[in-house]
């Protein structure tokens, strides 16, 4: 199945959902008991230049992070591949190699842009984001309250710069 576009609500939809099912109500979202909680199988392990891969065999799914990439990098890889695993069922194994920025903007393929479009969007979700956003405003301008911002929802600066600068006029 080829997809011409991003299919972000269905996407958006899709994250709040799993998250309200799991009653996640705050940051750091817990990803990583999310997806053991569907019986997937995540291993830690060297994997030179992937960040993250998935393969599916049967009933049985598998999930590799790149041990040596930051904390941070390593949760953004593991929504992206559970992004792969929820929106790509059709396909058996995707390999997600370093030089891809998790800045969706420079993805290539829409399944690329739709996995990294699921992990921010369950990583940082736009209810979340709003409710701190009304306790103390944070400024896309200003570096340090966005890493902060960062800090407490377990991403990399960089992701949530990109993320506040995606939901502007939403939060
Ligand atoms: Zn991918």
């Amino acid at each position: 199945m080829a997809l011409s576009r991003p299919r972000y609500s269905k996407i958006e939809r899709l994250a709040s959902d799993l998250l309200s099912e799991s009653k996640i109500k705050r940051p750091p979202v817990p990803i990583e008991a999310m997806v053991r909680s569907r019986d997937i199988e995540i291993h830690f392990g060297k994997l030179e230049d992937v960040s993250g891969l998935i393969v599916r065999e049967g009933n049985h799914v598998f999930i590799g992070i790149n041990e040596d990439d930051s904390d941070n990098r390593q949760r953004f890889t593991l929504a992206h591949e559970f992004g792969h695993f929820l929106l790509h069922p059709g396909q058996n194994a995707w390999y997600d190699r370093k030089y891809r920025s998790e800045i969706s903007s420079k993805a290539v393929d829409v399944e690329e842009i739709e996995a990294n479009f699921f992990a921010a969007s369950i990583l940082m979700p736009p209810d979340f984001l709003r409710k701190d956003q009304a306790q103390r405003y944070v400024d896309i301008e200003d570096g340090d309250a966005v890493k902060d911002l960062a800090k407490k929802y377990n991403v990399s600066t960089q992701a949530m710069n990109l993320r506040l600068l995606n939901l502007i006029g939403r939060l």
